[in-house]
């Protein structure tokens, strides 16, 4: 649920998850959204409280989140003729006004149809679609690895982080970054693995890298794949 606060002047609003969990945890996306997590039964009013005792915080996140999206803006312009990397490919961008939104790879080139042609609104048209596919895809790998590595995951999340990929909760749930759509199929399955191998090993142990190197023998070439190009990925 959504809810606003007053505080001292400020007005916030944010997104409440209301879940099975001990702790309350307030979270600031890259879009600057404040998303908190806290557990079924704590008072709204508690909840508040929370949030407005992390204002300091919320902004200082948000600051760094809107210095964020203003970098990759520049570093990736998104218009008719602009180049867009995915599924590690470079494409020349073709924005169509229509309806509804949609992206369709053809040859080199990247079909966009956007509702709202208007500066912000196609790169938002975009990155939506782009998470859409980027969800898609890791659920169609994760069925294709799920059942090898032999291990019961639960909920699987997209976010947007600058150069975390994925990572594994110790409840089994798994997060994954959107911009994976981007690298190479081989870098996103890297991921996929290595996150699906945490069920197993939750560690970075010598035992851990022999079990992802089963899956991916040549699974080193996209670790450093990532390492090095992973700062050019996003829009
Ligand atoms: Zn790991």
């Amino acid at each position: 649920m959504t809810r606003t606060i007053r505080h001292q002047g400020t007005i916030l609003r944010y997104e409440l998850m209301q879940t099975r969990r001990k702790s309350i945890e307030l979270r600031v996306d890259m879009q600057g959204n404040v998303k908190v997590f806290a557990p079924i039964g704590m008072p709204l009013r508690s909840v508040d409280t929370f949030v407005s005792s992390k204002l300091d915080f919320i902004r200082e996140a948000r600051g760094k989140a809107d210095a964020y999206r203003r970098q990759q803006a520049q570093a990736h312009p998104v218009q008719d003729g602009a180049r867009v990397l995915l599924e590690g490919d470079v494409l020349t961008l073709r924005v169509r006004s229509g309806k509804p939104a949609r992206l369709e790879r053809s040859g080199d080139e990247l079909i966009l149809t956007a509702p709202d042609c208007g500066d912000g609104a196609v790169r938002e048209t975009l990155r939506g679609l782009l998470i859409d596919m980027a969800l898609n895809r890791i659920v169609e790998r994760l069925r294709v690895y799920g059942p090898l590595v032999g291990r019961p995951y639960g909920r699987v999340t997209i976010r947007e982080q600058k150069t975390r990929w994925g990572s594994c909760s110790s409840k089994h749930n798994l997060n994954f970054n959107w911009k994976l759509i981007q690298a190479p199929p081989q870098a996103l399955d890297y991921v996929v693995i290595h996150e699906l191998c945490h069920l197993i090993e939750f560690n970075h142990s010598p035992r851990f890298w022999r079990l992802v190197e089963q899956y991916q023998s040549d699974y080193k070439t996209w670790k450093s794949w990532l390492k090095k190009n992973g700062s050019t990925l996003g829009i």
